[in-house]
């Protein structure tokens, strides 16, 4: 194991992370707390600290993160204005089980920067605030289905976990993806190629009288961090509109993280309603849905149920009241840090990559990219993405984490406000190392279905 601190370079041993996890095994199953952390190899890692962009693990070594706490993190580890606003509203009590202030500032502050977002409510999680998008459509059609895209993921829950890492098959047949889900968790979900409006279109045309919504990522950062292609989103919203189904963008990856107005504002596509998480509140754990006044008012008006013990909690609100106020200074200064870093990163990894000979797709809009080690010159859909291989990045993220640079097991890369060019440099030196274990054989066969999405 590399110990990467204050420049100095040395070898470690990571026998206490391994040894937790052997403990935390008998008693968290996996030995984690979320599904995605089984996928780390050599064995899923134990962390005492975060700071800027670094990790520190129970072994004493320091790794430059590009992990950031599933992209959560924005402006980099234990930010000092969010860690002094989380600290100003403990003191003050955890929960009032009451209305403060601050749900009203940030709301105001959310309506004024996302441009669906007419109301919000709050909630602690992406997984709960995609279903009361879900609901909130439901209601205000009245009709049951929601059609929703292979390769994107909203969660965990019953009816968001149909086909995500599933490709689509010829008859689109929704598909289960846990023992234990429900069985009529697919009975309202249609499943369509995303990126292919034909689909779309002819998908709305045979069902429009039943389709709620159209749920997606804008950018499909769970299945490959992909663009929508031009004129895409935009046939998209014409479609829905058309058929009176609500456009609902899951902005969980991208909201906060690729601009301050989320996706949307970047693409310059308007949706219905949309939720964020995330990048929200730099960490702490915080969602929100929000959009047009008409439909979130079904709550006002008790048509629609939503609550939850710790929405709106003041020390939620206040991390996300002082994340947006630093991603709010000199007029978007944060996102053209972000998209810098990021793109000289990617760009890092592909000469790395082309210097060895080892052929690399890195794509992305740079806060946020994808990694494959694959011949394919461009991906643009999941039907693709799926059938590269993962097991040579899978090797390379071990191998880079030897190296002092830790990255998620499936390819999607973060960057922060804190990474440096020193950290990007210091990153493709450990690239060029880690590309050492990388063999590539192709495109590769239709892999093992991957839990590749979601954390
Ligand atoms: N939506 C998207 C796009 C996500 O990436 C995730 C999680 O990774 C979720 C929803 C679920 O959010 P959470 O894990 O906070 O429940």
């Amino acid at each position: 194991m590399r110990k990467v601190n204050q420049g100095a370079i040395m070898q470690v041993s990571a026998s206490s992370s391994e040894r937790l996890w052997n403990r935390a095994r008998s008693v968290l199953p996996g030995g984690v707390s979320s599904n995605i952390k089984m996928e780390e190899r050599p064995h899923p890692m134990f962390f005492i600290h975060a700071e800027g962009s670094r990790l520190f693990d129970c072994d004493g070594n320091a790794y430059i993160d590009y992990s950031c706490g599933y992209g959560s993190v924005i402006l980099g580890h234990g930010h000092p204005s969010v860690v002094a606003a989380l600290q100003g509203a403990a003191a003050r009590g955890f929960n009032y089980g009451g209305q403060h202030e601050g749900e009203v500032i940030l709301a105001e502050k959310l309506v004024s920067l996302v441009p669906c977002i007419e109301m919000v409510r709050y909630n602690s999680t992406g997984s709960e605030a995609v279903a009361a998008a879900i609901r909130l459509a439901r209601a205000y059609t009245g009709r049951p289905k929601f059609i929703r895209f292979s390769g994107h993921y909203h969660g965990w829950l019953d009816e968001q976990l149909v086909s995500a890492h599933f490709p689509v098959d010829e008859k689109a047949t929704p598909r289960l993806e846990s023992a234990g889900q429900c069985s009529s968790s697919a009975d309202n979900v249609l499943v369509a190629p995303w990126n292919d409006a034909s689909a779309l279109e002819c998908l709305l045309e045979a069902h429009s009288r039943e389709v709620a919504a159209v749920l997606m990522e804008p950018i499909m950062c769970n299945g490959g961090v992909i663009m929508p292609v031009e004129g895409y989103l935009e046939r998209a919203r014409e479609l829905c509109t058309r058929h009176g189904v609500l456009l609902i963008f899951d902005e969980v990856i991208t909201g906060f993280r690729v601009h301050l107005g989320g996706a949307q504002a970047l693409l310059g596509v308007t949706p219905d309603l949309a939720v964020f998480g995330k990048a929200m509140a730099n960490g702490f754990p915080i969602s929100c849905v929000g959009g047009r006044r008409e439909i979130m008012n079904q709550i006002a008006a008790g048509r629609v149920f939503h609550a939850g013990t710790f929405n709106g909690n003041p020390l939620g609100v206040a991390t996300a009241l002082a994340t947006v106020e630093e991603l709010s200074r000199d007029n978007g200064a944060a996102y053209q840090l972000l998209t810098a870093i990021g793109r000289r990163l990617m760009q890092g990894i592909r000469e790395a990559a082309a210097a060895k000979g080892v052929p690399v797709l890195v794509q992305g809009p740079g806060p946020v990219f994808y990694t494959w080690f694959t011949q394919v010159e461009s991906i643009w859909n999941y039907e693709i993405s799926v059938r590269i291989s993962r097991a040579p990045y899978s090797q390379f993220a071990a191998a880079l984490l030897a190296n002092g640079v830790r990255v998620i097991p499936g390819g999607r890369w973060y960057v922060t406000c804190s990474h440096t060019e020193e950290d990007v440099d210091r990153t493709c030196e450990a690239v060029e190392r880690a590309l050492e274990v990388v063999r590539v054989t192709g495109i590769g066969p239709v892999l093992e279905v991957v839990s590749g999405g979601g954390s």
